[in-house]
């Protein structure tokens, strides 16, 4: 039984903060895992930069409801969903992702949780588990799937050491250097047709 890990932001939907950082014109936003691969330390960046320019989660909401997920990854999912049991393992929040959900059809989503206090102002936040991606893969290897992952960035990393087969995303370059030994691809299109020949080898062995 085949089960595929996809991120979300990167892979199926563009980068939330990135949409946030142009609709808000603070440059600082811009920084995302590509940037800084600790994890905590940007998310305690954006919660600083968020209350210092009073973002509220409104302001948010009205973003990802005007974002679509990238061309051609609808159909990608839908046609993954036939062949695999498909989990997105994201260090998105729930709060954040929700108005997109609908347009990938509600799939399955590991997440986080913002923090919100009453001047609807992000406060903080709660991993749903440290190291969530890694343990996720592990699990579901222990339960006896073949798992592939796909991930397009270093808070990827660890989901894609643990599975069986492991596809980069238009990796930003730096990532390529470090994990030569990763396939990549550049569309959904040649993600499914890599997928394809990955699902075949594991049958046949
Ligand atoms: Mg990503």
């Amino acid at each position: 039984m085949f089960l595929t890990c996809l991120d979300l932001e990167g892979v199926l939907i563009p980068e939330i903060w990135i949409n946030l950082a142009v609709k808000t014109g603070i440059e600082e936003l811009n920084l995302t895992t590509r940037d800084i691969p600790d994890y905590d330390e940007l998310m305690n960046h954006r919660i600083g930069i968020c209350r210092k320019n009073q973002i509220r989660i409104d302001d948010i909401h009205e973003v990802v409801k005007n974002m679509n997920p990238l061309e051609g990854a609808v159909d990608f999912l839908s046609w993954l969903k036939e062949g695999s049991e498909v989990v997105i393992l994201s260090d998105t929040f729930r709060e954040f992702a929700q108005p997109m959900m609908s347009q990938l059809n509600h799939p399955t989503l590991f997440c986080h949780n913002i923090h919100i206090d009453s001047d609807r102002q992000i406060s903080g936040y709660q991993l749903r588990l440290q190291d969530q991606k890694r343990h996720a893969v592990r699990s579901f290897i222990n339960l006896n799937f073949k798992v592939t992952a796909v991930g397009d960035s270093y808070n990827d990393l660890t989901m894609l050491e643990e599975a069986d087969h492991a596809v980069l995303f238009r990796p930003p370059d730096q990532l390529i250097k470090e994990k030569p030994e990763y396939p990549r691809v550049k569309t959904h299109e040649e993600l499914k047709k890599h997928l394809q020949n990955v699902f075949s080898s594991m049958i046949e062995s």
